[in-house]
């Protein structure tokens, strides 16, 4: 791999994006497609003809062979199916390129080998995926070559959406819809569209490759199943921001010139809290897009690091006892001529709009806070929220100084008369204050801030797709719009009107405001009192989804039937439970076929020692046997443990599919795994090293 580009050069030169569609599409089937990219409209099959056959043009020049409908069904990643360009040979033996406007806009792949949580009971089998066009084709080039990938939604025959972007497409129509109308009260004549912007800011741990496959259970779960703590953790605070090796360096330049062929404009990149711990992020995109995208960031940080010797954990919590990962989904709203909803401006109390825009997401995440944080759960995250780890499962808001005081002022008089300004100047630089505040840690206990012009969203799993919780928000403040500009539209003095429903809203969802310590035990027993849910586990998280409020929003806005959402209901236990047992199962495996035999190997080296030494002389072995003691104990517990996972885990497999095996899977196998884990933990501290079957923590994260 050459190593130095021209980052101009290179960026997007993977994508047919829109400068290459302007100079490859004669200018009638630009203009067409450019129309039905911004309004919606549906594209002909003659202009997709044209399309399809520059596309593959310039994707062949690329090396492509393959095109394939690239999509998101409901398993949290992408999905493929290639097919080559190439036609049925010729009478004269030879064969041509196609790929025509039909094949561009519609796939039909097997809908059956995905989840559709009885979809395809109810429906037909069959699914399609649709063209997605307002996010750009590319051409992905790896080891098995080069491929066009065309982003597609993928539904069921009759339109049930069985992905991730389908529903996200819909609910930024309607949150495109009702920030339209909000903007028209204001005076707005001139915006067209709303769209929310969505920067992710993702988490990731690298270990080396050689000591990865080394432990099945990384292997075969992503995360350690076992493992005692190394003598050092993250108490130094040393790795955060700390300088990038060299060797992961290398990697990072490779991911980002990677990323950037592809048109994701990899932004930042730095060490995290935990060692071994990095985050990337990019500049923020329009949300269908930055879906896309961080897709193809996390495909890129696993394949790349392949190349570097280096393995990619994307779970969220790989390492017991050790920072977890997790993404921050930075989300604003903002029109097609570049205004921000979410912007303040100096003087916010002055900043009706800004203030009716404010108090309405007060309004969503008060009302939807289940929502939002089911939309945040997946089973590797139930090791972060609510557990002993950031952030907390509690929603809340924080606002910040400024903001916090005019709403302050909003709830006690009614008007808000004053924006602080004072700190600004206390760092004598203007434009740091903000940041400056935001940088406190209170600030980052908060799962739901806001920084400046944006809220950050910062439940949401490092593995898991942005897509849901992009969902909810689009949706739900789509919802609070919709609501205040019912009342609004209606109202005789639209100003007396906007006064009276912001203070209205401020007052009626204050409780859902916290600027405090969010990982305090405090604010658990305050969020209670307050009546803020406190859902510790997904499994207790799924059932917001299709709750009658749930229901009732959703297809208010077109974004799910109900039937769709009793899907989703139904995939996410079925989910739950089976990833369980495949932990279970690997710990099963680890611990009768590696830990146990190793154990015992060190016994009877110890026993042989004994011997060894008691028939020599009359020294001192009292050593030994306190560790033969010690250790045989830890062993017959380990023992009983893993025949009592293996009952267990026997019986939860055996349950129909559904809630109360999910519930078994957390309650019941969840402890049994827990109960081998601890005594092969001590075990580990005690057996020699060489004997022990695989890599340590120390040796995984301190030693890449
Ligand atoms: P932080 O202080 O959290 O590091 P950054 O300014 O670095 O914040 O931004 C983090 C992410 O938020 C980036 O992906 C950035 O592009 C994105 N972002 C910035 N402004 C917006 C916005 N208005 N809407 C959505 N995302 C944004
Ligand atoms: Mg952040």
């Amino acid at each position: 791999m050459s190593d130095s580009f021209n980052v101009a050069d290179i960026f997007g030169e993977n994508v047919f994006n829109d400068a290459t569609m302007q100079e490859r599409l004669p200018k009638k089937t630009y203009k067409k497609l450019k129309e039905v990219m911004e309004q919606g409209a549906e594209l002909d099959l003659e202009t997709a003809d044209v399309v399809a056959h520059e596309m593959k043009e310039w994707a062949i020049e690329k090396g492509a062979t393959h095109f394939t409908h690239w999509f998101q069904p409901l398993t949290g990643v992408t999905a493929e199916k290639h097919d080559s360009f190439i036609t049925a040979p010729l009478p004269t033996g030879k064969v041509l390129m196609s790929f025509s406007g039909k094949e561009l806009i519609k796939g039909e792949p097997d809908a059956s080998s995905f989840p559709s949580g009885g979809l395809r009971a109810t429906f037909e089998a069959r699914g399609y995926t649709a063209w997605d066009c307002t996010s750009p084709a590319f051409v992905r080039q790896d080891a098995a070559g080069a491929t066009l990938c065309i982003p597609t939604a993928f539904c069921s025959y009759t339109g049930e959406a069985l992905d991730q972007k389908t529903p996200l497409l819909r609910s930024m129509e309607a949150i495109n819809t009702q920030s339209l109308r909000l903007l028209r009260l204001f005076g707005n004549t001139t915006s067209k569209r709303v769209t929310p912007s969505v920067g992710p800011e993702q988490e990731y741990f690298i270990v080396d490759r050689e000591k990865y496959l080394q432990r099945k259970d990384l292997i075969f779960t992503g995360r350690t199943l076992f493992g005692a703590m190394p003598p050092k953790g993250q108490e130094m605070d040393d790795h955060y921001f700390g300088s990038i090796r060299e060797r992961i360096a290398a990697y990072m330049k490779d991911v980002n010139k990677e990323l950037w062929k592809l048109g994701v404009s990899a932004k930042t990149q730095h060490n995290e809290v935990a060692p071994a711990q990095h985050e990337i992020a990019p500049i923020y995109a329009e949300s269908n897009i930055a879906v896309d995208h961080n897709q193809l960031i996390m495909e890129t940080l696993k394949k790349v690091a392949g190349r570097h010797g280096l393995q990619c954990l994307l779970h969220e919590k790989p390492f017991a006892g050790v920072n977890g990962s997790g993404k921050h989904n930075n989300w604003s709203i903002t029109t097609d001529d570049g205004i921000n909803l979410l912007d303040p401006g100096k003087t916010p109390h002055e900043n009706i709009q800004f203030l009716l825009v404010l108090t309405c997401i007060m309004k969503a995440v008060d009302t939807h806070a289940d929502l939002l944080r089911e939309s945040a759960a997946d089973v590797g995250n139930d090791h972060r929220l609510g557990a002993n780890e950031a952030p907390p499962a509690i929603l809340s808001m924080f606002l910040g100084e400024q903001l916090q005081d005019v709403v302050t002022q909003l709830i006690s008089t009614g008007e808000a008369t004053r924006s602080l300004s004072g700190e600004r100047l206390e760092t004598g630089v203007k434009s740091l204050p903000d940041f400056m505040k935001d940088a406190t840690d209170r600030n980052r206990t908060s799962p739901f801030a806001f920084t400046g012009n944006k809220f950050e969203f910062r439940m949401v799993g490092s593995q898991d797709s942005i897509a849901q919780p992009n969902v909810v928000l689009n949706t739900i403040v789509a919802e609070a719009f919709s609501e205040a500009c019912d009342v609004l539209e209606q109202a005789e003095d639209f100003n007396m009107a906007v006064h009276d429903l912001i203070k209205q809203y401020a007052t009626d969802y204050q409780r859902i405001i916290f600027n405090g310590d969010g990982y305090s035990d405090e604010w658990v027993v305050e969020a209670e009192k307050r009546g803020l849910p406190n859902i510790k586990s997904m499994v207790d998280a799924i059932p917001a989804l299709n709750t009658e409020k749930a229901v009732a929003l959703f297809e208010k806005f077109g974004v799910f039937t109900k039937a769709e959402l009793d899907s989703r209901v139904e995939i996410e236990y079925e989910t739950y439970a089976k990833e369980i047992n495949i932990e279970a199962k690997a710990m099963i495996d680890i611990a009768g076929k590696q830990i146990i035999p190793a154990v015992i190997k060190y016994t009877t080296q110890l026993a042989d020692s004994i011997n060894a030494v008691k028939a020599a002389s009359g020294a001192d072995f009292s050593t030994q046997t306190e560790l033969l003691v010690q250790t045989s104990d830890l062993l017959t517990e380990a023992s009983k443990a893993l025949t009592e996972l293996i009952r267990i885990t026997d019986e939860g497999a055996a349950m129909e599919e559904g809630r109360e095996q999910a519930v078994f899977y957390r309650d019941k196998v969840k402890s049994a795994m827990d109960a081998l884990r601890a005594p092969v933990d001590k075990l580990e501290m005690i057996v020699d090293k060489e004997l022990w079957p695989m890599p340590s923590y120390g040796d995984l994260i301190f030693e890449v």
